[in-house]
This record gives structure tokens, C-alpha cells and sequence, in this order.
């Protein structure tokens, strides 16, 4: 394997969308001079820039080029007492408010109950009336495959310790996708010590892949693959290979030769049958022109397809691999197409990772404004210093400081929880007023997060009241956001095929070393992720009950 030096190694991936950075405001502020970075970020580190598109098959940055530049002159001209208002990714105007209000407020792909399905929003995207927002991309928050490789690693780690010992030293990982999020999956396995295979039907992302050191090599043909693999389990050295091929055939071969994972999983773009996953049998030019000239086709093709997909992935649940969906509505889908035993497959979050979101621990990150990658590695000393008996976080910064390469801003994410993210942000906030940072920083979290998203087939799958489908959690969190300064607060729900499945609730602050900025952070930080523990205590989780009572957070129980 080759040695990684992350620090050194930012990996800068469109020429045309060029990593922002410097000490040059262009916008009359730090305030909305970060939030401009943050735009021009999601896009230099997006999957198809040039159409806006950043990850998660369709999620955009802005609308269309019309907005985008309309977004961009707005934040450049705004003053600090002004907020900017999107609607689906298009700017609708300025209003005067107050230096303490939010600068930016969005709503993006809220579509009222009834009419929430892919086709009515393939419709009103067409009529250029909406767009997705994925869960970071519209936001603005988005900082590459880094921004869900510990969420993916954690779940890992935590099967490792439920089920191998502790250690996926010699294990396989079978799963597929590489694309924006899915990108992650090689580079986590890894980090695991597991041997992971990932499948992806595009060579374009797995080369971008390899590109950035997630993946070791790109194996020519299915037997190089499981003959890498092989060789990596019993050496028990990790390895992650990619193969560029279909999941819905690759999984179902690797099932006819008796080959077992132990670990199983997926990260297609499934969620969408017509802009996200591939249907096996299909070129990928045939799938594009499918999208205009045949969408119903292309949508029945891909439910078939996600058939044998899934039914594989139940073949190897029963000869006893461990299976999970990770995140992609793959399970819903093939229900739909009548594998009745889909949901036999657990969803990761209420699997692996409920008890973390109980106490509020979730994906927190930070951007360095000023593209210096030595203000990352500043505070990821601070963190190490103010939690040294934070395993997850300890351990994790190790890791990734030695394996995760930056692609654009410099960014960092940790899972942190109730008053550690505030601790954080105020720390950073006061080294950049002390001038030991090059720049101002940005604090922002990802909506897969505690009191931020209803999902009933992801987030908040078999809630122990039943309360799956409640939106007004993330209402609650976005309205309680404004109210508390943040910079940037934003409402999503889903596009393409998560309409009507999903949503959720994004923030963003910048952290400018101003006593103002010190008090912005430590009010929303704080009252985000205390709304995190009481939605959990609320369904009645032990664990978010003793969080309340251990840090003191008012919540109100019935
Ligand atoms: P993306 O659109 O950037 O990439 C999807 C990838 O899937 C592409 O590379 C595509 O070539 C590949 N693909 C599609 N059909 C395939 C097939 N049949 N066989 C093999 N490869 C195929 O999407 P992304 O941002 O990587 O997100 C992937 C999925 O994960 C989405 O459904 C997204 O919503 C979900 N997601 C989950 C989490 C989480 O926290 N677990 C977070 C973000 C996204």
C-alpha cells in the first residue's frame, strides 16, 4: 500500500471550479464571504459540476447557472444585516433583517404530501420549477466522500464489534457504488483493516476513486477482483479493490459461486430509478437517453434489476453474512417489485449507530476558509487535547489524518455531541481571533443527525413510539436554528426518488473570531443538538433520557 501524507495531499479534482481560499474578501464580510466559499466548495468537490449536480445522483448546488450566479452576487453585495432567501435552489430575494438574523434561509424540494412522488418532481424539475438539494449539496455543505467515510467507518467498526471480535482484520466487504457518498465505502473498509470490493457500473468513478487514494486498485474482471480479495483476507491485510461492473449481475455471480462476504452491503445511487441507479443489461449512454425518451422504461428496468440486486443480498443474510442497507431506499424498492422479505435487511442507522444519535452524537465538520490545510491540523490537535477519552474521536482523527486526503476546502468531520461541538467551534472561533488560524472556519453538520431528519426508512426507521413518519422534528430544528443566529438554515425534503420519503433540517456558521460569532455558535450549536437528545428522549430512549439528565438539557417529559 502506498503511504498516505494527507496533509500535503489535497486533491484537487475540476480545474474550471477551483478550490477557494486566500485572505481576500470579495463579499463585505466573513459571514457571507464563507458561505460564497462554501458554494464555490460543493462544486469543486462535486461529482458533474458542470451541471450542478453534486452527489446522490441529482443533488444540486443551485438550480441553474442563472441562480447560481444570482446566488453568488447576492452573497458578494449582502450586508450583515440583510438574509438572503432561496427557494429550491434559486435566490428570490433580500430582505432587511438584523446582524443576529440568519444571512441565508432556505427551502428546497418541499413538496406538499399527496403530490410528494419522483414523478411529480421529475415533472416540476423539468418545468424548471425545483430542484434537489440532497442532504448537503443545496446547502452548500457538502465536503467530498469525507463527509460520510466516519459514519461508514463507525458502522464497520461497531459490526466488527458485535460480531468478529472487535477486529475486521481477514473479513470480506462486499458493496457497490463509488459514486459522491458511496466513494467512501473502499477508503472506510480499509481504514477497518477489512478487504472491501466495491462494484460500480461507471469506470469514470472508480478511476476518480483510485485518483484519490480511496481505492488500492481497479481489478480488470470479477475472478481478478475475488482473487485480490482472497489473497488480501488470508494475508489479513486491507485492501480495497474496485470492479467496474453491475451490482445486480456482480452480486448475484458471486452468490452462484458460494462465495460468502462477511459483511454485505450497498451504495448505489438506488434511491432514484431513473437518474441514480443503472439497470443491469443498459450502457450507460442507453440509460441517458432512456431518462428523456422513456423514463417509465428506465424505472421499471431498475426496479427489476434492484430485484435480483436485493434478493442476492438476502442469499447471503442466509448463509450467514451480515447484511445492511446503507442509506439508499434499495429495500423500498425491491418490496415495491415484490420481494416481500426485503426489509428482513436492517438499515444501518437503527442497526449501528441509534445509540449514538440518542446522546446527539452525529456527523459534525469543519472547513478551513482559508483552503490552509494547517488550520485543520490545528484543530484536530484542539480536539485531541479537550477529549482524550473520546475513543470514537480520538481514534478517528488518527486515522484520518493519516488516510483520509483532503479535496477541497480543508475539512475535517468528527462525531461529536451535546456541548463538545460548541466547545469545539468557540475554541476554533477564539484561535481565529488570536490570529493562530490562517483564516476564519466554518462549523456545519450533516442532516443524517439527531433531531434533524425524519426518514421513516433511513433516520428514523422502527422508532420505539412509532413515530418514523413526524416531520416536525427538523421543522422544529430549522425554525429553532433561526432563532438561535445561525448563519445558514435550510429545510429539505426529498427529490427524485426520496420524494416523500424524507426531511431534514441543515445549518451552517462561520466561525469569524468575532465575539458576535462566539455567540452565534454557542447558541445554535448548543440548542441543535440539545433538540437532538429531547426528540430521542421524547420517543423514550434510555440513553437520551440519562443524556438530558447527565448535561443538564431542559427537556420536558409527559
Ligand atoms: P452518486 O449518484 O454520486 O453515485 C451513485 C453511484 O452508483 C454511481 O457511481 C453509479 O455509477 C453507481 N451505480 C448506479 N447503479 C449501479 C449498479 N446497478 N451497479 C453498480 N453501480 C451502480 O450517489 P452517492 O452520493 O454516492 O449516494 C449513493 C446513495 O447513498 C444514494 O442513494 C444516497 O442518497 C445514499 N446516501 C446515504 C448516506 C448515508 O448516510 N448512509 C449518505 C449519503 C447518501
Amino acid at each position: 500500500m502506498t503511504a498516505r501524507t494527507p496533509y500535503a495531499r489535497s486533491v484537487q479534482r475540476h480545474m474550471r471550479y477551483p478550490i477557494p481560499g486566500g485572505p481576500t474578501l470579495r463579499a463585505k464580510g466573513w459571514r457571507q464571504e464563507g458561505l460564497l466559499r462554501l458554494l464555490e466548495n460543493v462544486l469543486s468537490v462535486g461529482e458533474d459540476p458542470d451541471n450542478l449536480v453534486v452527489y446522490a445522483a441529482l443533488g444540486k448546488a443551485a438550480r441553474n447557472w442563472a441562480a447560481h450566479q444570482a446566488i453568488v452576487s447576492a452573497l458578494t453585495t449582502m450586508e450583515e444585516d440583510e438574509t438572503l432567501l432561496i427557494q429550491s435552489g434559486k435566490p428570490i430575494g433580500l430582505i432587511r433583517t438584523h446582524a443576529k438574523a440568519p444571512l441565508v434561509i432556505m427551502a428546497n424540494c418541499n413538496i406538499v404530501g399527496q403530490w410528494a412522488k419522483a414523478e411529480v418532481f421529475y415533472d416540476l424539475q423539468e418545468k424548471g420549477l425545483i430542484c434537489w438539494g440532497g442532504l448537503t449539496a443545496g446547502a452548500w455543505q457538502y465536503i467530498g466522500s469525507q463527509g460520510v467515510i466516519q459514519g461508514t467507518y463507525e458502522i464497520f467498526m461497531r459490526i466488527a464489534e458485535r460480531h468478529f471480535g472487535g477486529d475486521l482484520r481477514g473479513r470480506f466487504i462486499l458493496t457497490a457504488g463509488l459514486g459522491g457518498m458511496g466513494g467512501a465505502q473502499p477508503l472506510a473498509g480499509r481504514m477497518a483493516n477489512a478487504a472491501i470490493l466495491a462494484v460500480d457500473v461507471d469506470p469514470e468513478r472508480a478511476r476518480k476513486r483510485k485518483e484519490i487514494g480511496y481505492v488500492d486498485e481497479i481489478a480488470p474482471d470479477l475472478d481478478t477482483a475475488l482473487a485480490m480479495i482472497d489473497r488480501a483476507v488470508k494475508a489479513r491485510e486491507p485492501a480495497s479493490i474496485a470492479l467496474v461492473g453491475n451490482a445486480a449481475d456482480i452480486y448475484p455471480e458471486i452468490e452462484r459461486r458460494g462465495i460468502v462476504p462477511d459483511i454485505v452491503t450497498d451504495q448505489t445511487a438506488a434511491h432514484d430509478l431513473v437518474y441514480g441507479y443503472v439497470p443491469a443489461g443498459f450502457t450507460l449512454d442507453e440509460v441517458r437517453g432512456l431518462r428523456k425518451a422513456d423514463p417509465s422504461r428506465l424505472m421499471a428496468e431498475s426496479r427489476a434489476s434492484i430485484v435480483r440486486h436485493v434478493r442476492a443480498m438476502l442469499g447471503f443474510q442466509k448463509k450467514g453474512a451480515v447484511v445492511f442497507d446503507n442509506g439508499n431506499l434499495i429495500r423500498t424498492h425491491a418490496r415495491d417489485g415484490g420481494v416481500e422479505n426485503a426489509f428482513d435487511i436492517p438499515i444501518f442507522t437503527e442497526a449501528y449507530l441509534r445509540p449514538l444519535f440518542c446522546r446527539a452524537i452525529g456527523p459534525f465538520r469543519w472547513m478551513a476558509l482559508s483552503g490552509d490545510p494547517d488550520d485543520i491540523r490545528k484543530i484536530d490537535d484542539l480536539v485531541l487535547e479537550r477529549f482524550p477519552d473520546n475513543h470514537i474521536v480520538t481514534n478517528w482523527i488518527g486515522l484520518a489524518r493519516e488516510n483520509v486526503p483532503f479535496e477541497g476546502l480543508p475539512a475535517r468531520i468528527a462525531w461529536l455531541g451535546h456541548n463538545q461541538r460548541t466547545e469545539v467551534a468557540r475554541a476554533a472561533n477564539a484561535m481565529v481571533a488570536r490570529g493562530d488560524l490562517s483564516g476564519p472556519v466554518a462549523f456545519s453538520r450533516d442532516h443524517l443527525d439527531s433531531g434533524a431528519m425524519a426518514h421513516p426508512n433511513i433516520m428514523t426507521e422502527r422508532m420505539k413510539d412509532g413515530s418514523d413518519a413526524i416531520a416536525d422534528w427538523p421543522l422544529i430544528d430549522a425554525m429553532m436554528l433561526c432563532s438561535s443566529m445561525a448563519d445558514l438554515v435550510v429545510v429539505h425534503s426529498g427529490g427524485g426518488g426520496y420524494a416523500g420519503y424524507m426531511t431534514s433540517a441543515g445549518v451552517t456558521l462561520v466561525a469569524d473570531g468575532t465575539p458576535a460569532a462566539d455567540e452565534r455558535l454557542a447558541h445554535a450549536l448548543t440548542n441543535d443538538t440539545a433538540l437532538g437528545v429531547m426528540r430521542y428522549a421524547d420517543a423514550g430512549y434510555e440513553d437520551a433520557l440519562d443524556e438530558a439528565q447527565t448535561k443538564g438539557i431542559r427537556h420536558i417529559q409527559l
